[in-house]
């Protein structure tokens, strides 16, 4: 494992070399343009990097992270960068990733207090209230799991609801938005088979999904 920042500069400078030399003229090919036909929403976990996990290459997923992977309605970052993804460089498919062992999903569980981000994770434990009585009937060690999935839902249907969607499906664009989960234990992802292409495809497969968290987790109690 890297320990200074001088490692970084060096393997950064072998990749770099590294890439040049499997594919001669890859980066100069990168500066003219980038087309990426997918967009992650994840979180900022260390352990959850998009392109590693889905072998994409530089300037084929568009990225957005932020802790516990959260799509709240007037976060301007979340917002533009969803934008900037759909309206300019059009991208067919948006997925929210969670994972596992989430420590933003865990703390809204719990309710526990880790600072200024109490704030962010607030938007956890309205997911965890919304869904109070569901997870009330996952066994106790499970609940964590449930929940990242439940959020990830949650987080889709943010997504869904948001103006650039609505106006991207409006004029018929085809862009769709997943639901995905990651295993850090196994490196696996997990598909929600939450895929929305439409708003009215939205209030058909929200129901059906969140429906699917109850019987896939409360039939281990
Ligand atoms: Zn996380």
């Amino acid at each position: 494992m890297p320990d200074s920042l001088s490692d970084l500069f060096a393997l950064n400078r072998s990749w770099a070399a590294q890439t040049e030399r499997d594919r001669p003229g890859f980066f100069t090919s990168l500066v003219a343009q980038q087309t990426p036909k997918y967009m992650w929403i994840g979180c900022s976990d260390s352990r959850v990097p998009a392109n590693q996990i889905t072998g994409l290459e530089p300037g084929e997923v568009f990225v957005h992270r932020n802790v516990a992977n959260i799509v709240v309605h007037s976060d301007l970052n979340a917002l533009s960068t969803i934008q900037f993804a759909v309206d300019l460089l059009k991208v067919e498919h948006i997925m929210v990733v969670g994972h596992y062992g989430c420590a933003g999903v865990k703390a809204g569980l719990d309710g526990i207090r880790v600072g200024l981000a109490d704030n962010w994770i607030r938007h956890i434990q309205d997911v965890r209230d919304r869904h109070r009585a569901l997870l009330d009937a996952v066994p106790t060690d499970k609940r964590a799991d449930a929940l990242c999935e439940l959020n990830v839902v949650e987080q889709v249907a943010n997504v869904c609801g948001s103006t650039v969607m609505l106006d991207a499906w409006g004029r018929g664009q085809n862009v769709r938005v997943h639901g995905w989960t990651f295993g850090v234990h196994d490196g696996l992802l997990n598909d929600l088979k939450l895929t929305v292409n439409s708003s009215e495809k939205f209030h058909t497969v929200y129901p059906e999904a969140i429906e699917r968290i109850r019987a896939k987790w409360t039939q281990a109690a």
